[in-house]
């Protein structure tokens, strides 16, 4: 590598390192970051896409600017928008500025941008140089290009387990596996994500709040997913005052007498089956980039199949707590042979206290 693509490497990684402070607070907008060196290669100035229907991260570089940026390099994590949103587009105010060249690290999915951004700056006369970063800025907007290219969210699988892959006791026992600091982690974990799932039968079993307990982040959206609709009268996530609250229903099987006991405060849709993936659609729709499951083993099971999850998050504790009938991770997928069970690659792992985090991923994403 030479010095000088040293240079640009870090003043990318720069770029993405401030687009990651968007995290939990851009959907459905992508994490953007930019930084602006002047025509002699000293930083003028920087600047990140802090929340949804803010400035983008160019727009917020230029008013930071500290030295004319006339013949200077902006480098930025995703293609400069073209279109006008919430915001006029970035792609105006690079070719009035007078830069004379742009790093970007990879396309932008969305079909308004994809490419026409990059083609106005060189058709204005602006060198554009395309995948510099481009497997870090992948994985920083995994979600907002999964959802741009799919039509349905980013999926996360989280459950925690005994070393010998129990979820709790027979008579359903199962506070708690892992120790508190892995809680604590699943409270952070919840900020990052736009929704949170659980099915049915977890609301009636284990009465959740999944809050993210004091994370100065915003709150994420929390959904049941129901075939019956059929709750206790008493439940902590209709207390809303904490985050919003979604019930999706399956109208083939549920019973919409039931549909009078949920709280007003509650939103309530209907999917014509019980297949997740109605379910990732209309959260998608909604702008949810990333979902975090926390099902039971039914629904995670179902979710698999369906191509709604794409990495999985496994706490393990040291403890064993045996039993033929205890819960486990996924009900039956009816393999028949080795051949066709489902493989996936260790990524994260890592020692929390007694417990054991593993995130292994289901398939990588291609540049968009
Ligand atoms: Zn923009």
């Amino acid at each position: 590598m030479s010095i000088e693509q040293y240079i640009h490497k870090k003043w990318m990684r720069r770029a993405i390192q401030l687009a990651s402070l968007g995290k939990g607070f851009t959907s459905p907008n992508p994490m953007v970051g930019a930084v602006i060196t002047n025509k002699s290669g000293k930083l003028i100035s920087e600047g990140f896409h802090e929340k949804t229907g803010t400035k983008h991260a160019e727009a917020m570089a230029f008013s930071n600017l500290k030295d004319d940026p006339a013949g200077g390099t902006l480098y930025v994590n995703l293609e400069p928008c073209c279109h006008r949103g919430k915001t006029p587009p970035c792609v105006d105010a690079i070719i009035s500025s007078g830069l004379k060249r742009v790093f970007v690290s990879i396309k932008d999915p969305d079909v308004r941008v994809s490419g026409k951004g990059i083609k106005l700056l060189k058709d204005a006369g602006i060198q554009v140089h395309l995948g510099l970063c481009e497997e870090e800025s992948l994985e920083l907007n995994k979600s907002f290009i999964h959802r741009n290219i799919t039509g349905t969210s980013f999926g996360v699988f989280k459950w925690a387990m005994s070393i010998d892959g129990r979820l709790g006791l027979k008579n359903g026992e199962s506070k708690w596996i892992t120790n508190v600091n892995s809680r604590s982690l699943v409270h952070k974990l919840r900020a990052d994500f736009d929704a949170i799932v659980i099915g049915g039968n977890t609301l009636r079993k284990d009465n959740p709040l999944l809050t993210t307990r004091g994370i100065k982040k915003p709150e994420p959206l929390r959904v049941v997913f129901t075939k019956t609709l059929n709750f206790p009268k008493e439940c902590k996530l209709w207390e809303t005052s904490y985050s919003d609250t979604l019930v999706v229903y399956d109208s083939s099987s549920a019973d919409e007498k039931y549909l009078k006991d949920i709280p007003k405060g509650v939103s309530v849709e209907k999917v014509p089956s019980d297949n997740p993936k109605f379910l990732s659609k209309i959260l998608a729709q909604k702008g949810c980039n990333s979902i975090l499951w926390e099902c039971g083993p039914k629904l995670a099971t179902a979710a698999v199949k369906e191509g709604c999850i794409q990495e999985f998050i496994t706490f393990i504790s040291p403890k064993i707590l045996g039993g033929d009938n205890c819960m486990t991770t996924f009900s039956d997928f009816e393999f028949t042979s080795m051949t066709n069970i489902i493989n996936l690659n260790f990524g994260e792992i890592k020692q929390i206290n007694s417990d054991i985090y593993i995130k292994s991923l289901i398939n990588k994403l291609s540049s968009a």
